[in-house]
């Protein structure tokens, strides 16, 4: 039989990856069948309290000859090496015959999302009779389910290499330069490898996990020529996913704005963006559904330049998560500029130089003319920002963003 694989929340802050348990039981799963075609990474909602890492699951299709075997043995696996003593730990793993997967679409759409609860979970889980691992409070099965479900109609692949068991831990040794290097060659089928002008490899992660690195692309093939290209610590094997990151799937356009979900909204600055200590910038814009502050934190560097740059006035659309009634931005789309105005003093029209204050209330004059006059003069002045899209720089990029090299509109202003 052929039965589509789930398994989520078996990692902690302190280590393991669901996606590296998801390879020891392909490796096991030998034992009663194969697997077909790639496992899939699928990342969930990006606000969800809970989590503290990526939030991301895994699957994958299997064609199994025993079935009772094979989750007698993601059982071992998981009570082998996902993190349960870790209190935030509580995997689940689902085996769902392929023909109700598509009875999982709508749940998987919510659980990218919207916010789902355990039960939520259950009740799929009993009305389709599907056959399940739930360890401790089992939230891993909102994730397992939705991994399974999850229609990929925009996706990538993500090449991710683990690291020597004995390593893990230990800082990642690895040849900076080298990752430079594929990006000068093999940018933009693979992307967000690099930031170059932060400066910063994302490629490789900064977590306690047994994840080397991961290449980020739309071709399989030119993700595995890479790996001639860049220069690490041996690493022990390397798996290709697909995956829905860099799709904006996270993104919805709902009238009503909420807590924990990412939305796409248009609306027009109602003030001036103002700056806090620590140099996260906050703007407020009026929608169609009332007002809504937006931030560009300092983590996002070159983008708040952008922001800095906007005006009362300005239409924008905002991309971003909502968490404390805030906006975070991810990409903002600037759809059209307020005239920008400086208020300077006349210029006398004989002589043609600038006149001078009479004194409080008392207008203007020129010295030598004569000449008089009652207002300051308005004077446009040139705005530092076009429309179009502009966007977070890469180091600043959630899984889920779509980047803007994706994405086939005009007017991209992309930092790389
Ligand atoms: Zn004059």
């Amino acid at each position: 039989m052929r039965v589509w694989i789930g398994i989520d929340d078996t990692d902690s802050r302190k280590g393991m990856c669901t996606t590296y348990l998801a390879l020891i039981l392909i490796d096991r799963l030998k034992e009663v069948g194969e697997v077909v075609g790639f496992p899939r990474l699928i990342r969930l909602n990006p606000t969800i309290p809970y989590k503290t890492r990526g939030n991301g699951a895994v699957s994958f299709l299997a064609e199994i000859d025993d079935l009772d075997k094979a989750v007698e043995i993601a059982e071992e696996v998981v009570r082998k090496y996902a993190e349960l003593d870790d209190p935030n730990t509580n995997p689940g793993v689902v085996f769902v015959d392929e023909a109700k997967v598509s009875l999982l679409r709508e749940f998987a759409r919510r659980a990218i999302t919207d916010v789902l609860s355990i039960e939520d979970a259950i009740d799929v889980l009993e009305k389709l009779r599907i056959e399940h691992l739930k360890f401790k409070n089992g939230r891993g099965l909102i994730g397992a389910l939705a991994s399974v479900g999850a229609v990929l109609e925009d996706f990538v692949y993500e090449l991710i290499a683990y690291r020597l068991p004995e390593r893990i831990g230990k800082p990642r040794e690895f040849d900076k330069e080298s990752f430079y290097e594929l990006d000068f060659l093999f940018y933009p089928t693979i992307f967000d490898t690099v930031d170059w002008c932060n400066d910063v490899v994302m490629a490789v992660p900064g977590t306690p996990c047994p994840v080397l690195f991961g290449l980020r692309g739309e071709d399989p093939d030119l993700l595995k020529k890479a790996l001639s290209i860049i220069k690490t610590e041996p690493f022990d094997r390397f798996q290709i996913f697909q995956t829905n990151h860099a799709t904006d799937m996270h993104i919805i356009c709902d009238e009503e704005i909420k807590n924990f979900r990412s939305y796409r909204v248009v609306g027009r600055l109602i003030e001036k963006p103002y700056e806090i200590v620590g140099g996260h910038i906050f703007f407020k814009i009026k929608t169609n559904s009332g007002n809504l502050k937006c931030a560009a934190f300092e983590p996002t560097k070159q983008f708040r330049n952008i922001i800095r740059a906007l005006i009362p006035g300005d239409l924008v659309e905002v991309y971003g998560s909502v968490k404390n009634e805030t906006l975070n931005l991810e990409k903002i789309r600037i759809l059209e500029l307020e005239k920008q105005f400086l208020l300077l003093n006349p210029i006398c029209p004989i002589c043609g130089k600038r006149m001078e204050s009479s004194g409080k209330g008392q207008g203007f004059r020129c010295r030598n003319c004569k000449t008089k006059y009652f207002e300051k003069i308005k004077v446009e002045v040139p705005r530092k920002i076009e429309t179009g899209y502009y966007e977070v720089p890469p180091c600043a990029r959630r899984h889920l963003s779509k980047p803007l090299i994706r994405m086939n509109v005009s007017g991209r202003h992309i930092f790389r």
